[in-house]
């Protein structure tokens, strides 16, 4: 299977002629081929969307909504397609990506051809002197940058918002997993979606870069690691883009005195090792209260070691392979240098025996539990953003808080109490953009979702995204003229 740039309402080889192979994680085997867009696929591609912006942009709002409706149906037509290919390109069970990521992947399209329905814009009233009214404008063409952790869902998660506010998009999921945006992009072309308005690159850090400096895109949505928002940020700050950047998190999970670990126990566990922990929002720092700990500790062991790792096709499988060699060693490394540095191995730590034939060569780890990481080393400040979570007791609440802060990043932080002045005051105090309790990844799609610190600027869903793709404009009308 050979993979194909999407530009301008066709799909297209690389300018290069460069291909990389693109791998199945859970058995470590190329199963196709992924262009290598560089900037001469990336120039195509923007001056396509360039040229489809004033149509697109100028259309009524509720004919975009039936454009986007009209991919959503498609989309949910070849839904159990899309799951068996996210799921070999990913390594991901294959029923978490049929009851999850893909339905979730057409609830962003959905989502937003409706909210585009309900926007409104503000007036202010200066009595009889004048009014004021806010234009919002589509601000032109949008680079749409993703990972390879939640392919489709992330990247209809940026691509909807865009297209609904009136935006074209030339968007780039990663390297490592670029088969469902693929095939969104048949699906687009399959409903014959308007041509230059969705285009694809594929390719990794060449394509993306151009995306970032190309001088016809003032708006840039990222998400991936720190490092590169970083690297990105340091490229559109001084061209003025508009920038919003999810990036990486380490996110603390509290359970407090009065927990109940009936719920905790088991949401943890699955906040831990859900995607094999290759989830941004995962929360890899477990604050427990030292009243509770033993307890704990010897249910979210159980429950760990319990967990069955292997191949993703296997309606029993809990736990899948993590992405790719390089990053398993990567994860491996971290492993190694945390226990070096004091920390005890509570369960896991190695790679397991997998049963399934076909995926012997697969890149799998076992979930992986830390106990005592040292404040400040390595593994209590970087994200393994793999199978590997710690856990450590705290004695008072404001303790809990000033751990859960003491980290660069601030992205999620979930709290766990039956007192809910307790969750009030702590949800204010943690240092994070999204703070769930009693709960994990319960998300409505209206609502402000982001980090603060080294997890990322501005907020994506709900309004917040469709604002972040227009441009307001005040209009002020003086009353009275004659
Ligand atoms: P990554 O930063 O390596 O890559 C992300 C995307 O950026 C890919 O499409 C990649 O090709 C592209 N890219 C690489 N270099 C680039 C450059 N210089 N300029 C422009 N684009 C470039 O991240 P990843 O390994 O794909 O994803 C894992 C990371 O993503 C983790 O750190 C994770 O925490 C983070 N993440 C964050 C969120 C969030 O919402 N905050 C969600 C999912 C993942």
């Amino acid at each position: 299977m050979r993979l194909a740039h999407f530009i301008d309402g066709g799909f297209r080889a690389p300018a290069s002629g460069r291909h990389a192979a693109a791998i199945d994680p859970a058995t470590g085997h190329a199963f196709g081929e992924v262009p290598e867009g560089d900037e001469a696929d990336v120039d195509l591609a923007v001056e396509a969307a360039a040229r489809a912006f004033p149509a697109w942009s100028s259309m009524p709002a509720a004919e975009r909504s039936a454009w986007l409706l009209r991919l959503a149906d498609a989309v949910a037509a070849r839904a159990d397609e899309l799951a068996r290919d996210e799921s070999m390109d990913a390594g991901k069970p294959l029923a978490a990506a049929r009851e999850l990521e893909i339905p979730r992947a057409i609830a962003n399209l959905r989502f937003f051809a409706t909210a585009i329905l309900h926007e409104s814009s503000e007036m202010h009233d200066m009595g009889s002197v004048a009014l004021n009214y806010t234009l919002r404008r589509p601000r032109g063409v949008a680079g749409c940058i993703s990972p390879w952790n939640l392919p489709l869902y992330l990247l209809t998660w940026k691509i909807a918002p865009a297209l609904a506010s009136g935006s074209t998009v030339v968007a780039k999921p990663s390297e490592l997993a670029s088969l469902t945006a693929f095939r969104l992009a048949e699906v687009a072309a399959e409903v014959g979606f308007p041509r230059g308005v969705l285009n694809l690159v594929l390719g990794g850090a060449p394509a993306g870069r151009r995306i970032v400096e190309h001088p016809k895109v003032p708006t840039i949505t990222f998400t991936g690691g720190t490092p590169t928002g970083r690297a990105i940020a340091k490229t559109a700050g001084p061209m003025f883009k508009r920038l919003a950047l999810e990036l990486g998190g380490k996110n603390a999970a509290i359970v407090c005195e009065d927990a109940d670990l009936d719920e905790a126990v088991p949401t943890l566990v699955r906040s831990a090792f859900s995607n094999a922990g290759q989830i941004c929002l995962c929360g890899s720092r477990i604050l427990v209260h030292r009243s509770r700990l033993k307890e704990f500790m010897d249910r979210f062991l159980e429950r760990a070691a319990a967990l069955k790792v292997g191949d993703p096709l296997d309606p029993e499988t809990d736990m899948g392979p993590v992405i790719s060699a390089g990053h398993r060693a990567r994860i491996e490394g971290m492993v190694a240098r945390a226990i070096e540095a004091g920390a005890v191995l509570a369960c896991g730590g190695g790679r397991p025996r997998i049963s399934s034939e076909r995926c012997r060569d697969g890149f799998f780890l076992s979930p992986t539990v830390l106990m005592g990481v040292p404040a400040g080393c390595e593994a209590a400040r970087e994200e393994f953003f793999g199978p590997v979570v710690s856990v450590q007791g705290f004695d008072a609440h404001h303790e809990a808080v000033a751990i859960a802060n003491d980290c660069d990043y601030g992205l999620a932080c979930s709290l766990w109490t039956r007192d809910l002045d307790r969750a009030h005051r702590m949800a204010a105090a943690i240092e994070a953009g999204v703070i769930w309790v009693n709960c994990w990844l319960l998300r409505d799609l209206r609502t402000p979702f982001g980090g603060v610190k080294d997890s990322g600027v501005g907020r994506e869903g709900g309004d917040e995204a469709l604002r972040f793709f227009t441009e307001p404009k005040n209009v002020c009308i003086k009353l009275g003229a004659r």
